[in-house]
């Protein structure tokens, strides 16, 4: 209450001013209903820098009831043009490498980035526009309740992991985002500039569909 109070005067610091906008977002956001409401909180969306630059925000895409849940790090140029995550090159070899598994984002798999809005330049999204933007992707977490997720690259993985360890450390083990088992992989972006990778992916997609047969 003292903070709110603080904040309507004014009279926050600045940093404290962003942690108690995070806080205040994620409050609201824990509070939405549903996917109606989150698109719509997330169109207006301005609780990070990244709101200055986009053009459509991307949700995400796929079976909203799906059990395995694709997590990127952020929109890029098309994605950004087309509101969709994961359009292009990268995007086709995601689809390669979902079918290669039985899965498609037409049926069975929900993919989510851990920004909803493009980062100019297709930099990498900040530590506290993640930090920023992370209510949304929890509350989609709570809606799709997924029984296995995949992450995709070291900047979500670290972000949603909560963890600064290299993914070759993060790759290969099961680690969990609150009860919900999580693995690591490679960002199909990250596979089409170092092709010779792609057998490590594969191993890691093995690996996912092995850590799901006893949860299905
Ligand atoms: S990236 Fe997320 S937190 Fe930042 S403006 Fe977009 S929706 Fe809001």
């Amino acid at each position: 209450m003292k903070e709110a109070a603080l904040e309507e005067m004014g009279l926050l610091p600045v940093w404290k001013r962003r942690v108690f906008e995070e806080k205040k977002l994620e409050e609201a956001v824990s509070g939405l209903m549903g996917w109606d409401e989150i698109r719509t909180a997330i169109e207006s969306c301005t609780a990070c820098p990244l709101s200055k630059g986009r053009n459509k925000v991307v949700v995400g895409v796929g079976n909203r009831q799906a059990d395995w849940l694709f997590i990127g790090e952020a929109p890029g140029a098309e994605e950004d043009i087309k509101g969709e995550p994961f359009v292009g090159q990268a995007g086709k070899l995601l689809d390669n490498m979902l079918s290669s598994i039985g899965l498609s984002r037409q049926s069975n798999v929900y993919i989510a980035n851990t920004v909803k809005c493009r980062p100019p330049g297709n930099r990498n999204p900040e530590p506290s526009e993640m930090a920023a933007c992370r209510p949304y992707l929890v509350r989609q977490i709570e809606l799709i309740e997924p029984k296995l997720i995949v992450v995709m690259g070291r900047v979500a993985a670290q972000s949603v992991l909560d963890s600064e360890a290299s993914i070759s450390a993060l790759r290969g083990k099961v680690h969990a985002f609150g009860k919900i088992p999580a693995i690591v992989t490679y960002h199909p972006a990250y596979l089409l500039r170092n092709p010779s990778d792609k057998a490590k992916a594969w191993e890691d997609l093995r690996f996912a569909l092995k850590t799901m047969e006893p949860l299905r």
